[in-house]
Formats: structure tokens, sequence, C-alpha cells
């Protein structure tokens, strides 16, 4: 036991499956731990479906400790809450601290929640509105529920808001258009805030335009520069510029921050926050951490935050920690230029955006297919 190296993996993100998996075909001498605060992890691709209706929740759930079990690594049911790169060791939140050799951290981004909202999306209600930050999705999806049982039955339209209009944030106001329509006897609302002024300001304007058509189609009402900086104690948000929006439902889809533990942590960190590692996915500052996924920046190669990278980043990930435990030289990952993004569109449609174009018209029920079905293999196959 003693001259085992010892990999410490840190969260079950998309990452880290492939790790789990390769560990299987690892050699002996390797005692390889994943830390995860949940035995099952969310596929990010299938969440706008459950809250759409489409999918039950376990739909999306990929069992973390049977994948563990299978390939022979220690599964442990907890979150770091601090790294000491220097000493090698990880405090967990249930009081233990591990010592690791190797270790790989991937443990996906914060929602960047705007301060004023830290403490009321934590709790998860202001007055008669529930509060839901896009992530953790178990927190999502357990909240929206909460949502609709609360509102069964109660007079008046459904109102309710997706604060932040990113690609998930739209995905997320479709999918509450869809399945709230028709339930409620006055009727519902969706209203997705955006602080921009205009749908996804990086992307060429014709993949906005096409999403707000989508948008306006399924009765999602759009706010620009609505950038939200208060709430009032009956849940009314309040935009900077003093429109007041009021709702029973809020969700917080407002970008990525990282994991605040890591900061001050010592390790290479890049203006975000978020661990600097090269193509390797090792780490600038200290050799033998890696990192990948939302938590990681690689500075060779700057991509959105996005699960499709996360996913690729896994085989080279797992090729590098063996090699790391071998002595062997590390080999770069290097990721596609840009990934394809399937976006549902509430109903069973989805729209294809690559290299700044948005296919869809009658294509979207086919695309929508073909989401579904890559969707459920990667979670079947995990
Ligand atoms: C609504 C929505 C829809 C999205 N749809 C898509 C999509 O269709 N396509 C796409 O490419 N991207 C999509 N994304 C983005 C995608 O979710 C992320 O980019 C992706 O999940 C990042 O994967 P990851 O491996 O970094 O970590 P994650 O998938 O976030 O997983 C991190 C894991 O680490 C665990 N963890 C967290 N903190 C700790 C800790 N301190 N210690 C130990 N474990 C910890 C978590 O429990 C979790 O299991 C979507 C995002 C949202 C919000």
């Amino acid at each position: 036991m003693g001259d085992e190296l010892r990999v410490l993996l840190l969260g079950g993100g998309h990452a880290h499956l492939a790790v789990l998996a390769a560990a299987a075909g690892w050699p002996p001498g390797l005692a390889v731990t994943l830390a995860s605060p949940d035995a099952h992890t969310a596929y990010s691709g299938m969440v706008p479906g459950v809250v759409a209706g489409h999918y039950p929740p376990h739909a999306c759930q990929i069992d973390l400790e049977r994948l563990a079990a299978r390939s022979r690594v220690r599964f442990l049911r907890a979150s770091a809450v601090a790294l000491d790169p220097s000493a090698r060791s990880v405090r967990l939140d249930d009081g233990r601290t591990l010592a690791f050799d190797l270790l790989s951290i991937d443990v996906g981004a914060t929602p960047a929640v705007p301060a004023a909202f830290i403490d009321a999306v934590a709790t998860g209600r202001v007055g008669p509105m529930v509060l839901a930050p896009c992530k953790p999705f178990p927190l999502l999806i357990e909240r929206v529920e909460r949502f609709l049982v609360d509102t069964e039955g109660t007079p008046g339209p459904l109102e309710t808001c997706v604060v932040g209009a990113g690609l998930a944030g739209i995905e997320l106001a479709l999918a509450l258009a869809h399945r709230l329509r028709g339930r409620h006897p006055d009727g519902m609302r969706v209203r997705l805030l955006s602080g921009e002024d205009r749908l996804l300001p990086t992307l060429p304007r014709r993949v906005g335009d096409r999403l707000a058509r989508a948008c306006a189609a399924a009765g999602v009402e759009m706010y620009l520069q609505a950038r939200i900086g208060s709430i009032e104690p009956d849940g009314t948000l309040l935009a900077g510029d003093g429109r007041r929006f009021g709702a029973r439902l809020a969700l917080f889809a407002t970008g990525a921050a990282p994991p605040r533990w890591l900061a001050g942590s010592g390790l290479a960190l890049d203006s975000s926050g978020f661990v600097q590692v090269g193509a390797t996915l090792e780490s600038c500052s200290h050799p033998g951490i890696f990192a990948a996924g939302d938590c990681a920046s690689v500075m060779q190669h700057p991509r959105p935050k996005a699960g499709v990278y996360a996913v690729r980043q896994g085989p080279p990930l797992a090729t590098n920690l063996l090699r790391a435990a071998t002595g062997r030289p590390r080999v770069p990952f290097v990721p596609q230029r840009e990934a394809l993004a399937l976006v549902a569109l509430g109903p069973r449609t989805a729209v294809a955006i690559r290299n700044g174009f948005a296919l869809g018209g009658p294509a979207e029920g086919l695309l929508w297919r073909w989401k579904d079905h890559i969707d459920r293999r990667f979670v079947a196959r995990a």
C-alpha cells in the first residue's frame, strides 16, 4: 500500500468520465481515488430537456460510484474545500485531508451569480419567488420542480424570469416556456433578461437573430440591457436602469465563475481565477497537477466554457495522468477550432450552430432527434 502512487481525481465532471473508464486498464501500483459531493453527475446536454419535461431527472444522471467501482477506483462522497499544491494535499468538507502524488481537478465552474443574490440563491426563496442557479444541475431541477408544485392551481399568469441570455439561458427559457405552456389556466410568462444590447454578442448577428426568432415564436419575451442588480423583499428583480421584473421563479444563468477554494492556493490561475494549464492539461505552476473542463483554462487554446471541450479533454487527460505516473512525456491536447452546438428549442426541435452559422428550419425536428441520440448514447456509454 505504502509504495503505491496516489492519484486523486477531484470531481466527476465530463473529462473525468474518460479517466474513470481508462483507469480500469491502468497497471497495479496506482491507487486512484475519486472525490465527488454526489454519487451521480449530470450530463449537461440533457438538462434543458429535463426542464422541458422530455426526460425524467434521472435520465441525465451518470452513476460515478458504479463507474469508480468498475475501475477499482476508491470513491469518496466529499467535496474539496482547500488545496495545498506544495504540500500535495487536499482538504475535504468532511474534515479529511488527502495526500496525493498526482492530482486531477475536474470540478466544473460555479454560476457567476451577482453579489446581491448569493444568499437568496443559496436559500432558494425570496418572498413568493423560487430562485435557482443553473448549476449544480440537481439543485436547478429540484427547484424548478418545487416551483411547479408551489404554483399548481394558483391564480394569475405564471411569471418566470431567466437571468442571463447565453446559450444556457436561452435553452432554459425555451425549455421553461415549453413546460409551462397549457399548464396554467391564466397562461404563463417567460422573460429572458440579457445584460447585453443584443443576443449572443460574441457570435455573428445572424446566430443571435435566429435564436431571438425562436424565443419570439415560443412566447419568450426578451429584454436587452437588463442587467439585474438587486432584489426586493417580495421577489421583484430590479435592473440597473430601474426596470422591475416580478416573477415566481428566477433562474440564474449568468456565466461561469471559478471554484472559490482555488483562490489563494498557490496554483497558477488565469485572470478570472481558473486553473492555468498548458496544452498537456498540466498546471503551469505545479507539475503533476492537472485540470480539465470548465475549471481549467488551456493557455494555448482559449475556448468558451462548454461540456463538449471537457468531453474532448478526457482521453488526453487520462493518457497524461498515466504518462505522469510512469515518468513519460505528456501528449498535447488539441481542441477543434469551433465546436458544434445543438441548441434545443423547447419542443422536440433544435438548431445547430457552428462556425458562425445557425441551421434549423425544416431540419429542426431531425436535429433534435440527432441531439437526443447523441445525448442518450453518451449517458448510456459512460
Ligand atoms: C443549462 C445548461 C445547458 C448546457 N448545455 C450544454 C450543451 O448542450 N453542450 C455543451 O457543450 N455544454 C453545455 N453546457 C455547459 C456545460 O454544462 C459545462 O461546460 C460542462 O458541464 C463542464 O463540464 P466539467 O467537466 O467542467 O464539469 P461539470 O460537468 O460541471 O462537473 C463537475 C463535477 O464536479 C463536482 N464538484 C464540484 N465541486 C467539487 C469539489 N469542490 N470537489 C469535488 N467535486 C466537485 C460536481 O458535483 C460535478 O459532478 C450547459 C450548461 C448549462 C448550465
